[in-house]
């Protein structure tokens, strides 16, 4: 049997992170195990380029800045991590201990579980059109390394916030943007969608792109307008695809765990309907949920305190506060 863990918590996004350094500083030997390649969540996945000016004590700061000092943080107590591996099942052994097993197949043993799978995984749209496959490589789904567009004509494909942001993101580091949507209208802000008129994006509305230029160098696009099907090239090196994703929660359900509103159902401890179990940020819900990242911490350590006197009754409520904590003051 692989090693067993006090706490095993599904997701590294924001507060799985924070959730694994309060473990740690209630001496629980913790693993992390996320589906996505590195930690950071949504914000990792959605927004790292953004400025964020909510989380307490913090006026401003970049998403990527913000995962950085969660993992460093989540770090202090070498939490194990696992990565790149989803969760597909969760049972409780004879033996009271928790058997989750990811995707590939692989066992991990545990005596509890805090949930922090936030609205679960996430599987972008995928961009169909001829010859997509040819071009992979230069078809991105995520702004995470902002160079790879350095000075390149690009095509944004989408209408809602994300596409539009995604547009005005690359304007002052490519040579070109246009920006294509088949709809009519855009389905961000108003605003938003309206300074995009008076901008030097070049706005395709009721287009669609229908082909990749063959060869193995991404030089052109073809769009086809909706209403009349005339077909037109743009030129375009790199593209950017915002169609949307799809989010999977499903799993919860099969866990045998209570759902409402988006979420897993916790009492004021953090409890599932499942002993033993635990979740937190925006995964948790109960009644005045609030999904943003400084609510989601401070569950996080009201499921590890609850994690700790589950395993041992005897245990004190909370940890002890940082400033007076053994480990920052020996
Ligand atoms: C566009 C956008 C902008 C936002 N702006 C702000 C803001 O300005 N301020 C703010 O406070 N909040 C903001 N939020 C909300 C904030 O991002 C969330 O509240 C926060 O990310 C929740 O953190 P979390 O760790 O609970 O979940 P998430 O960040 O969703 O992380 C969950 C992690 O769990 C993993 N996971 C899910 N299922 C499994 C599984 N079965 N197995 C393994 N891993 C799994 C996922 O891969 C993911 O990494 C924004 C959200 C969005 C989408």
């Amino acid at each position: 049997m692989s090693s067993l863990f006090d706490v095993t918590i599904i997701g590294a996004g924001p507060v799985g992170l924070y959730t694994a350094f309060y473990s740690g500083l209630r001496a629980l030997k913790t693993k992390v195990i996320d589906a996505e390649p590195d930690v950071g969540g949504k914000i990792r996945y959605f927004y790292p380029d953004k400025n964020i000016h909510d989380v307490g004590g913090i006026a401003e700061i970049t998403g990527a800045e913000l995962v950085q000092n969660f993992k460093m943080q989540a770090e202090t107590f070498e939490p194990e991590f696992v990565l790149g591996k989803r969760v597909t099942s969760l049972i409780k052994q004879q033996d009271e201990i928790f058997l989750l097993k990811t995707e590939d197949g692989e066992l991990h043993y545990s005596k509890t579980v805090i949930i922090a799978c936030g609205s679960g995984t996430y599987e972008v749209n995928p961009l169909i059109a001829e010859n997509a496959a040819l071009h992979h490589a230069k078809t991105h789904y995520h702004l995470r390394d902002l160079e790879q567009f350095r000075g390149k004509k690009v095509v944004v494909s989408g209408g809602g916030d994300a596409a539009i942001d995604a547009a005005f993101t690359l304007l002052p580091i490519a040579k070109t943007v246009d920006l294509i949507y088949r709809g009519e209208n855009f389905k961000g802000y108003e605003k938003r969608a309206s300074d995009l008129l008076t901008s030097k994006i070049q706005v395709h509305l009721q287009h669609e792109i229908t082909a990749l230029n063959e060869g193995s160098e991404l030089e052109t696009v073809t769009v086809c307008a909706k209403a009349s099907g005339e077909e037109s090239t743009l030129s375009c090196e790199a593209l950017f695809i915002s169609h949307g994703v799809e989010v999977d929660f499903s799993f919860t359900k099969n866990w045998g765990l209570h759902t409402a509103d988006w979420g897993i159902q916790v009492n004021p401890f953090m409890q599932t309907n499942l002993p033993g179990v635990y979740a937190c940020g925006d995964a948790a819900a109960y009644s005045r949920k609030i999904r943003i990242i400084s609510a989601g911490l401070h569950e996080g350590a009201i499921a590890v305190n609850s994690a700790k006197q589950y395993l041992d009754p005897d245990a004190a409520n909370e940890a002890m506060v940082s400033t007076h904590h053994d480990h920052f003051t020996n």
